[in-house]
């Protein structure tokens, strides 16, 4: 039997030796634990090992556990992973301080609207639907360098990077090539790419940041 803690560590040396095979530069890619489901009790003493970056995918959720966390560690640094439905952007903007779904127009209208109300920035990524799959947010991909233009000159939102959640089904590394292709030719340096299941394979394909659960919380 191993704890969270255990496998925080377990996942962060294999971060460490997937960085070394790409060579790329050692503490290139940040590991961001997806705490969703779990309890504060239960994300604690990951925050206590040392992990300070966590996602989320749900507002609602993460407003029930993350304000005292916050209040107790305050330099954690949470994100959105999930969709973001245009009624919940005030509450995302005084939450999170990286929201990486933004794939829309509306959203990214009522973010400008609220970062300006609420004298809040967090960073955004700019989520694209690399597999076209019609039951999953993000933009489309012919769409996204121009939409991440649009967030720039229209909405006046500084886009930092991409995040893709490629089909369960498929190989990841075309969706991964995709996401990075993307972001050269949108000029974006972040990369949020890799999951529990694939996160050595999205770092040998340049991702700045993996999303892992399961592989430290454990099963949902
Ligand atoms: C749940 C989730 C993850 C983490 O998935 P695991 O397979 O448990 O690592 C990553 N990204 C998003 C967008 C998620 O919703």
């Amino acid at each position: 039997m191993t704890n969270a803690v255990e496998r925080l560590q377990a996942v962060k040396a294999k971060i460490a030796n997937a960085e070394r095979e790409a060579k790329r530069a050692p503490g290139a890619v940040t590991l961001v634990a997806v705490s969703k489901t779990f309890a504060a009790e239960d994300i604690r003493p990951v925050i206590e090992a040392g992990q300070r970056v966590f996602g989320e995918n749900r507002v609602q959720e993460a407003q029930g556990k993350w304000p005292a966390l916050k209040a107790a560690f305050a330099d954690v640094e949470l994100h959105l992973i999930g969709p973001l439905q245009s009624n919940k952007a005030k509450e995302a903007v005084a939450l999170f301080h990286v929201i990486e779904t933004v794939d829309r127009e509306k959203i990214a209208a009522e973010l400008s609207k609220e970062m300006a109300r609420q004298g809040r920035a967090p960073k955004l990524y700019v989520q694209v639907n690399t597999g076209s799959e019609p039951q999953k947010a993000g933009i489309e991909p012919r769409e996204a360098v121009a939409f991440v233009k649009r967030c720039r000159d229209v909405h006046g939102l500084a886009i930092e990077g991409l995040m893709c959640i490629p089909p369960a089904d498929e190989n990841p590394g075309p969706h991964f090539a995709l996401l990075e292709k993307l972001a050269r030719e949108a000029g974006v340096a972040k990369l949020s790419m890799g999951m529990s299941g694939d996160y050595e394979i999205a770092i040998a394909f340049g991702a700045t940041s993996v999303r892992v659960g399961s592989a430290i919380f454990g099963s949902r």
